[in-house]
């Protein structure tokens, strides 16, 4: 027996929706069914070119057919063990994740907000047990406009004054920071500082790319204090740039890696935090642990989700495509725009503060088949599946030089 696709209007959905659910969301009024590669379709058939791809968890398209088989298959022959018990499944997604991405050890979790607390856990016990410092003094140092979830840890360190109003009180042993500027983390470093922890670009804050070699003096930074660099990964990771992990446009490498969303390809909450020492060894039996992290249905998704970006070359796509799509950006003659930014396939056009915002030209993209998100108001991130084509970008930049106009 299946759960029925209902024949209702767009507008009963929105109605049920409204009454039922939290708002915690204000979503565009459009109610999708149905995803194939960068297109999805609404309960009216309308087909829109999906340009946020939730958030690069879809990285790989929409209902890639692989991954439904590997999530079939998977699905009907085991789901879920717990970690009491071992799987077949799990040292396979360890193995091919860890040699994919250099790295030494994997610790698996569901979602990317898990990754980056558990990773918050796992440099405090390093702080206290390697680095040394007396227990409870440990500081974490983040940047000012970042996101990493929405756990109460995480949004206690946010410095968008929505994200912590009203939420209250919060863990202690954080220090804020602005993004891009490395003299800043220099100075704001004491002998308690275990880690400094930032996205290679700043996703939610408006694809944020910092100045050329900040990443560079940063990794220097953390080295010659002692200081473990966890680069968040979850949105800039897994082929959204352009490379696998954006800190390769850096020629640096992360202390501990954060990735997420696309790890599943949109199927399934997967997420992992990645070392590339023993920083993560310092966990041990008892300390950590997660119901669903490592289970055989994840691990099975996530390694096809892992091979279908690999072996159908959509890292190599998102670079080439995502150039195009950024010159097609830059050549809109339009005085609303204040700047075309981004690297890859994560792109955002800002406009000027007296361009009437952001929304009502999303909207006007959605009338013409093209699904954008507004971030803070006018900024518009641009972020497609990896799969996305040639013709596909052009088409993209057309409508955004038409919804200008109005
Ligand atoms: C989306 C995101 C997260 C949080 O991931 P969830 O799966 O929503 O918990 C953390 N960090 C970054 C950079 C993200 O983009």
């Amino acid at each position: 027996m299946s759960i029925a696709v209902e024949e209702r209007p767009a507008a009963d959905f929105i109605a049920r929706e409204t009454h039922y659910g939290a708002r915690n969301y204000q979503p565009l009024d459009v109610v999708l069914t149905r995803g194939e590669g960068v297109y999805v379709w609404d309960v009216e058939g309308h087909r829109y070119l999906d340009c946020l791809a939730a958030y690069s968890a879809v990285n790989q398209g929409h209902c890639h057919p692989r991954l439904v088989q590997a999530m079939v298959e998977q699905a009907s022959r085991l789901t879920l063990t717990s970690r009491a018990f071992r799987n077949d499944q799990l040292p396979a997604f360890y193995e091919e994740l860890c040699e994919l991405t250099g790295s030494h050890m994997a610790l698996p979790m569901n979602s990317g907000a898990e990754a980056v607390e558990s990773a918050l856990k796992t440099v405090r016990k390093w702080g206290y047990e390697v680095k040394g410092v007396a227990d409870g003094a440990a500081e974490i140092i983040v940047c000012s406009e970042n996101f990493h979830g929405r756990t109460l840890a995480i949004v206690g360190f946010s410095s968008d004054a929505q994200t912590r109003g009203g939420f209250g009180p919060f863990a202690p042993g954080f220090r804020m920071i602005p993004f891009g500027d490395a003299a800043a983390l220099d100075a704001a470093i004491t002998p308690n500082t275990v880690a400094f922890l930032v996205e290679p670009i700043q996703g939610e804050a408006g694809v944020i790319v910092p100045p050329a070699g900040y990443f560079a003096r940063v990794r220097e930074i953390c080295t010659r204090n002692n200081v473990v660099l966890v680069l968040d990964e979850i949105q800039t990771g897994l082929g959204r740039t352009g490379k696998l992990l954006a800190e390769q446009h850096e020629g640096i490498e992360a202390d501990l890696t954060l990735v997420g969303k696309a790890l599943s390809g949109g199927f399934y909450p997967v997420s992992a935090v990645l070392s590339s020492s023993e920083i993560l060894g310092v966990l041990k039996p008892g300390d950590h642990g997660s119901t669903f992290g490592g289970n055989p249905l994840a691990c099975a998704v996530a390694r096809m989700a892992l091979k279908v970006l690999i072996e159908e070359g959509m890292i190599e796509n998102a670079a080439a495509v995502g150039a195009r799509l950024k010159a097609a950006l830059c050549a809109i003659r339009n005085p609303a725009i204040k700047e075309v930014r981004g690297r890859g396939l994560m792109l955002a056009v800002e406009l000027h503060l007296d361009a009437g915002g952001a929304r009502p030209v999303c909207e006007r993209l959605k009338d013409r088949g093209f699904l954008c998100k507004d971030t803070h108001d006018h900024t518009i991130r641009i972020s497609p599946p990896l799969v996305l084509t040639a013709d596909q970008a052009d088409g993209i930049a057309e409508a955004l030089d038409a919804a200008l106009q109005g």
